[in-house]
């Protein structure tokens, strides 16, 4: 579904990225785990266009996306939910998931999306006319992936869900990840800090070392492997 081939990213003089290649299929979970600046955010924002890789191409469903504007890619079916939420505080619930069907011109399919969204989440379904600014740290997160789902992604980008969340709530936001991919077809790549949930929900991981790739496994795999278990998994 998604491939990237020896992509190369630059901050400036900065190399942020150095020959990455992996591949993500159609249906799976894919997970990239990583130290603190090791590039995981940065290989998300190269396939969603935000950072435009300076060498190396990235292909979605065969088609060429290096260099695409990120609203163009948002079109072809990936949306990114981004580290941090970036949710709208002054808009409401409901406003905040519209905001995510932008390019979108069936009002039906948005009207029926966002009925989905509030089954999936019920508790956005009773906030939906507060600002989202006054929801907790895991509604926002919530109100972040509903929002990126009113685009109807095929591929669905999470960086860091669990950041800042209670371990409760980090659980119940991985279960309706597992949900949407399961159930919905959507496949997901997940970047996450927690490398022992991820891997546990991943069918697949990567592991990313200083901007390059070092491993590649089943995640299962990952999981029992000694290295990884002393470098991140804190066992
Ligand atoms: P974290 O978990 O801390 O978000 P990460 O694995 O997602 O880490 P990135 O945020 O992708 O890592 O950062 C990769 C490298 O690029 C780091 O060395 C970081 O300092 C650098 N970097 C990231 N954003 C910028 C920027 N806007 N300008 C300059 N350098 C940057």
């Amino acid at each position: 579904m998604l491939e990237l081939e020896g992509i190369d990213v630059f901050y400036g003089n900065i190399q942020a990225l150095h020959g990455v290649s992996l591949s993500v299929r159609q249906g799976e979970i894919i997970t990239l785990i990583g130290a603190n600046g090791a590039g995981k955010s940065t290989t998300l924002m190269a396939i969603s266009g935000i950072v435009p890789p300076r060498r190396g191409s990235i292909r979605f469903e065969g088609r060429e996306i290096t260099g695409m504007a990120p609203d163009g890619i948002v079109k072809l079916g990936i949306s990114q939910v981004p580290e941090g939420r970036h949710i709208f505080p002054e808009l409401s619930v409901a406003e905040n998931l519209d905001m995510g069907a932008f390019l979108r011109r069936d009002t039906r399919g948005i009207a029926s999306d966002r009925d989905f969204i509030y089954q999936l989440f019920p508790i956005l379904a009773q906030r939906r006319n507060q600002p989202g600014g006054n929801l907790s740290g895991g509604e926002q997160q919530m109100l972040a992936i509903g929002r990126a789902l009113m685009a109807r992604p095929r591929l669905l980008l999470l960086d860091e869900p669990s950041m800042g969340l209670a371990p409760l709530v980090t659980r119940q936001i991985f279960e309706i990840m597992q949900t949407i991919n399961k159930e919905h077809h959507t496949t997901i790549f997940l970047v996450e800090q927690n490398a022992n949930l991820a891997l546990r929900a991943a069918h697949r991981g990567y592991v990313l070392e200083n901007g390059r790739v070092v491993m590649r496994e089943r995640a299962a795999a990952l999981l029992n492997n000694t290295a990884i278990q002393q470098a991140y998994l804190g066992i």
